[in-house]
């Protein structure tokens, strides 16, 4: 019989990168599992020495459940382009260097689709492709693919998502992933039917899922997950829309919120040195501010 996660299990998020930590945890929260991030456990973050997308995912969640002793969920994925050969693939992040500057690496592939000369309209063919992986602490482990297939536009459009999210139009959509609404892009996304393999096989029936709309509780878990793992500029600002889009969500649902209430808030956090790390990066730590003053109004 396939091994499945019970609700309450505790289950790791091993990704450091907030977007997908935060995306991860929205699609998991509906099965009551009690997700934390690799970040949150201090856990290293392995280097990618694997050739595909299942090795790279394997290496991460083994990682992540041999380091904690719990199971652990890694996603690995990336964008493929045709007229690159397929290119950047693996190599997806680290297109964006050790700042995980994403308009230097769109700029990147535009330069690299134009010496193709691909960029005829409507734009090239390309596909993001997602598998995830959960490893149990015992050695077991599953694989689930998701595939989203597109083409690339340019200028890039859109401040939503993450990545690449701005210069790629799914089959059938007219917005880049980068302009939809984020429940928009989790629809059709390649992660989310990754998850829809995963969630047949390994969780319990019974969680609403995204298709059935968001759900009236405040994502403490996918926020707190995501804040954890931010570094850079980029990171902070898709958090803070994520932060607004559960602010403006929750708030017609029954936790109404106000300006000067959250400024209190924050200058109370703030002003507890206790919960400031002064080692941590400082994207992170305004993070984790804004997010611990919601969590009192
Ligand atoms: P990795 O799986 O952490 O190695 O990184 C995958 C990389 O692929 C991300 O950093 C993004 O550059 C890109 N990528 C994967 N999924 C998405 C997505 O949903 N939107 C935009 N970019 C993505």
């Amino acid at each position: 019989m396939t091994r499945r996660l019970t609700r309450g299990t505790k289950l790791v998020v091993a990704s450091h990168n907030p977007g997908k930590v935060w995306e991860i945890n929205q699609l998991i929260a509906p099965f009551g599992l009690a997700a934390v991030s690799a970040g949150e456990l201090g856990l290293a973050e392995p280097e990618e020495t694997e050739t595909t997308f299942a090795g790279n995912a394997l290496l991460k969640a083994r990682a992540a459940a041999d380091g904690s002793g719990l199971p652990a969920l890694a996603d690995d994925s990336g964008l493929q382009v045709d007229v690159l050969g397929g290119e950047p693939g693996i190599y997806s992040a680290r297109c964006a260097g050790p700042t995980k500057d994403f308009g230097i690496a769109m700029s990147k592939l535009a330069d690299a689709v134009q010496a193709k000369g691909g960029w005829a309209a409507p734009g090239p063919k390309a596909n993001f492709i997602s598998v995830l992986c959960v490893a149990w602490p015992d050695g077991e482990h599953r694989l689930f693919e998701g595939r989203v297939d597109g083409h690339l536009v340019w200028p890039a459009r859109g401040g939503n998502g993450f990545g690449y999210d701005p210069m790629f139009v799914a089959d059938g959509a007219e917005q880049t992933f980068g302009e939809m609404e984020p429940k928009d892009k989790y629809a059709i996304s390649h992660r989310t039917r990754a998850f829809a393999a995963f969630k047949r096989d390994c969780l319990e029936a019974g969680g609403a899922g995204h298709a059935s709309g968001p759900n009236a509780e405040r994502d403490e878990a996918g926020l707190a997950a995501a804040a954890a793992n931010i570094s850079t500029r980029e990171e902070l600002v898709a958090f803070i829309a994520n932060l607004r889009t559960d602010l403006v969500r929750t708030s017609s649902r029954g936790h109404p919120s106000s300006v000067d209430g959250y400024l209190d808030a924050l200058q109370s956090w703030l002003a507890d040195g206790a919960a400031i790390d002064v080692q941590e990066p400082k994207w992170r730590t305004i993070a984790k501010a804004l997010l611990a003053a919601r969590s009192h109004v």
